[in-house]
Order: structure tokens, then sequence, then C-alpha cells
């Protein structure tokens, strides 16, 4: 059990399947760290969801030993891909959900880059 309360890794999770080629996504980029794609129910303009290669939950498998190249490689598709998208100019959000009161539902940690229009604020 992870900290954020989510099983352990599963290899099912859909996301685990896009990544092994099962289901197919819009792909915008992908490196041997991380892959990048169109969300397939798009909340603003641009909505790009960022998964890592890793077999990461949450935030809370980015312990010691998790493998700093990877965690670095993740995030910088985070920032490419929203620049690449035309989003450095105006910002953007980025958002990640951990665990049951985090509202996750698909169990490969991930991260929204949301941007295109001016987000509301957020509420909890
Ligand atoms: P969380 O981000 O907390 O796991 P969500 O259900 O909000 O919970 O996030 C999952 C996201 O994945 C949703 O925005 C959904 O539209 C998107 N999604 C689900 N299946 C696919 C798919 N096959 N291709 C692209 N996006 C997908």
């Amino acid at each position: 059990m992870s900290v954020t309360g989510l099983p352990p890794y599963d290899d099912a999770n859909i996301f685990a399947r896009i990544l092994r080629g099962e289901i197919p996504c819009k792909r915008i980029a992908e490196d041997e760290h991380a892959l990048a794609f169109h969300d397939i129910a798009p909340q603003t303009p641009v909505h790009v969801l960022v998964i890592p290669k890793g077999r990461w939950v949450s935030a809370a498998d980015f312990h010691a030993g998790a493998g700093d190249a990877a965690i670095a490689g993740f995030w910088r598709m985070v920032s490419a891909v929203a620049k690449g998208q035309g989003l450095e100019a105006t910002g953007y959000r980025i958002l990640s959900n951990m665990g049951q009161d985090g509202g996750q539902e698909v169990p490969h940690f991930h991260v929204h880059v949301f941007g295109g229009r001016r987000v509301g604020r957020m509420v909890p």
C-alpha cells in the first residue's frame, strides 16, 4: 500500500496498456522516460497527459532509488510539452491527483497539463 492509500502498481492499468501500445493514444512526445498524449476528454483547449515509464503509482514512489534520471526526464518532458503546445507565453496549469482523497482514478502517476484559456482558481 502506498502512502496515498492506493494499492501497489498494477500492470493492467489503462496507462500501462497505452505505454505497451495495447490501447491507442494521440501521442505528442515520447522518449525513454515518459510519454505525452492528448487527454481523450479535454477540459481545456490544451489538455495533455504526461506519464512516466516508471511503474509509479504516485509521487510517493519518488523515493531514493526510484531513479533520479527518470524522474528528471519525466519533469523535463512536462515543461517541453507545455512549450511545444504554445503555452509558455500565456501560462498553464499542471495537476496531479494522488490517491482516494485526491480523486486519482488511474493508478499510474500522471500529470495533467491544462492550457489554452484562463483556468479558474483551485477550490478544494
Ligand atoms: P486522475 O487524473 O486523478 O487519475 P482522472 O480520471 O481525472 O483521474 O484522470 C484520468 C484522465 O485520463 C482523464 O482526464 C481521462 O479523460 C483520461 N483518459 C482516460 N483514458 C484515456 C485514454 N485512453 N486516452 C487518453 N486519455 C485518457
